[in-house]
């Protein structure tokens, strides 16, 4: 065991926010943690993420990182509140 989950953050991979991320070292990670990275990084580090294990940086593409953000925005999307009750009260005829 052990195999399925972030070294970082140590939850275990699933299709949502612990997607397994690759990056061009071959370590992986998910990508809550990667965006952690991402939003962490200074601006001279905009388009790349490096590494938290061996420091090797992965140029991020662009589509890559919306995609990324598309994903976590999705996932902190709230179900739109229910609206109100509808009036209980048929047409009176
Ligand atoms: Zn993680
Ligand atoms: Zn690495």
């Amino acid at each position: 065991s052990g195999e399925e989950e972030c070294p970082i953050c140590t939850e275990p991979y699933d299709s949502g926010r612990h997607t397994q991320a690759l990056l061009n070292c071959g370590h992986v990670l998910c990508s809550g943690c990667l965006h952690a990275i991402m939003d962490t990084a200074g601006a001279a580090e905009i388009g790349r993420v490096r590494c938290p294990m061996c420091r090797q940086k992965t140029p991020m593409l662009e589509w890559e990182i919306c995609k990324l953000q598309e994903e976590l925005l999705l996932l902190h999307d709230q179900p739109a509140p229910a609206p109100p009750p509808a009036l209980a009260m048929p047409p009176a005829l």
